[in-house]
């Protein structure tokens, strides 16, 4: 590797620490990249150069004077929009927030700039993370780095193409349903939900408050650990925040497979699966047994229910959590208003893209009297079923393995008018959220099209560590983390949409 915007976040900060490059040197290297390609890919919506400049600067003077310097000294970081950042615009990608910037810092970001990293910018997404692919955003589709003519998944389509196209060495994103793990196994990079109540939520802008999590998306399973040991503590400000204390996620890494119990769920290598997937799975599942592990079939019978109950869960939230957008509390404001009921209409018509609407409508429908015990108090039950289903199977197996998404990245516009289509492409990442489990989706091979395939490993309640260990084996006995779309791939392609 000659460049630094290629290297990982560890090897950024192992370099700066022993002082063969400073940090603005890394920076820097990353700012030119991002400079050249975020035109074409379209990662960033806001990039903070001066800010990141500064902020390496400090960090090589703290250096200099010989300061004990944190997690991830250096390491020049994407976070995605949707994370308040003080000072900093917050868009979700929303026209209705297009001016917004918060007054104060996610827990996420005061951990990450506690522990020395140094923050490039926002990434874009669907608008407010409804959405799998980025063309939702208010200000236009990331393009995949490996095929700027496909989208790169979402809704943190923009983290995962900054860490494909070295745009920055981490990137934080968050997951609802699979936006982490899915644009991430289309862009081939590692993406982590972790166990819910892991990582605080205070400062993620809400879409469904009981599935969201945020959680890293980095080049390879050590990054994702480094991560999230930095982000993972218990945060009183979260009331949903776990005060389970954090192991070090890194630590305990290690390559022998030798006694963990893999468990291939049938139900995800079913009807709609690509063939090119489902051979690289399976050969990640052969790979495991010659690591030493154990590969058992078993089922998850209420799958089938997964993407139903979701859409229903995830809405009602969606449309409650939305309500505080009306031009008073937050948000864009219409100018053309004669009363209190036009000023609220009118500035959620002018500042919500179609699909936000979609959600708020559906939400609303499923919350509403009368059909309130047919919709969510029923997802509700059924979600209970899933948590069964997952409980039960953590009995007979460590982690289970399957596909992140049942197909490589998709054209941009090809599923962008088929909303259930759209919808189907996070089957294998809602049940996750649902249950409340980790998820890791990391790069197990290239199709015939030259586009990466991403596997998940999903693990019981707060085996977040256990995932990651698994994770990390299969790393590195192989080596598709460290493939990179060909230089030629990251140009504007006149097929792309
Ligand atoms: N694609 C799913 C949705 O549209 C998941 C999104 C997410 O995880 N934020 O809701």
């Amino acid at each position: 590797m000659s460049e630094l915007y290629e290297l990982s976040g560890h090897e950024v900060r192992s370099r700066i620490l022993r002082r063969e490059v400073s940090a603005e040197e890394v920076t820097r290297s990353l700012l030119e990249r991002i400079s050249k390609l975020n035109p074409i890919i379209h990662a960033y919506v806001t990039v903070d150069a001066e800010g990141a400049v500064a902020r390496a600067k400090e960090i090589d003077s703290r250096i200099a004077d010989g300061e004990k310097m944190g997690e991830l000294c250096g390491i020049p970081i994407a976070v995605k929009d949707n994370i308040c950042t003080l000072g900093m615009p917050t868009t979700c990608s929303s026209r209705i927030l297009e001016n917004f910037s918060p007054p104060y810092e996610a827990t996420v970001v005061e951990a990450i700039l506690e522990a020395d990293a140094v923050i490039l910018g926002k990434t874009n997404l669907d608008e407010f993370a409804m959405g799998s692919s980025t063309e939702n955003s208010a200000f236009g589709t990331t393009r995949n780095p490996w095929d700027t003519s496909r989208i790169p998944g979402g809704s943190s389509g923009g983290s995962a193409a900054a860490i494909a196209a070295d745009l920055a060495s981490m990137a934080l994103g968050s997951d609802t349903g699979g936006s982490i793990r899915q644009p991430a196994a289309l862009c081939g990079v590692v993406g982590l939900k972790p166990t819910y109540g892991r990582v605080s939520r205070y400062g993620l802008v809400a879409f469904g408050s009981s599935l969201d999590q945020i959680g890293p998306i980095t080049k390879d399973v050590f990054d994702a650990g480094l991560l999230l040991n930095v982000i993972a503590r218990h945060d009183p400000k979260d009331s949903t925040s776990a005060p389970e204390p954090t192991p070090n996620y890194v630590a305990g890494l290690k390559t022998d497979m030798t006694g963990v119990k893999i468990g291939l769920p049938s139900e995800y290598f079913g009807e709609g699966l690509s063939e090119d997937v489902e051979s690289a799975v399976r050969a990640a599942a052969a790979k495991y047994e010659e690591l030493g592990a154990e590969i058992v079939d078993i089922s998850l019978p209420h799958t089938e229910y997964a993407v139903a109950t979701y859409y229903i869960i995830a809405t009602a939230e969606a449309c409650s959590n939305l309500s505080r957008y009306d031009g008073v509390h937050y948000g864009h404001r219409t100018e053309r208003k004669s009363d209190i009921i036009e000023l609220y209409s009118r500035s959620r018509a002018e500042g919500f893209g179609p699909e936000v609407k979609r959600r708020i409508m559906l939400g609303t429908h499923a919350l509403s009297a009368g059909y309130y015990d047919a919709y969510y108090l029923k997802a509700a039950q059924v979600r209970a079923l899933f948590r069964r289903d997952f409980d039960e199977a953590f009995e007979e197996v460590d982690v289970m393995l399957c596909p992140t998404s049942p197909t490589p990245a998709f054209k941009i516009g090809e599923k962008a008018s088929d909303p259930l289509a759209m919808y189907l492409s996070d089957i294998y990442t809602i049940s996750a959220n649902l249950a409340g489990i980790p998820g890791i989706s990391m790069p197990c091979g290239i199709s015939p099209d030259g586009l990466p395939i991403g596997m998940q490993l999903m693990a019981g309640t707060f085996d977040d560590e256990k995932l990651l260990r698994v994770a990390y084996a299969y790393e590195q006995a192989t080596d598709h983390h460290l493939k990179r779309p060909a230089p030629d791939a990251l140009q504007d392609r006149k097929d792309a949409g």
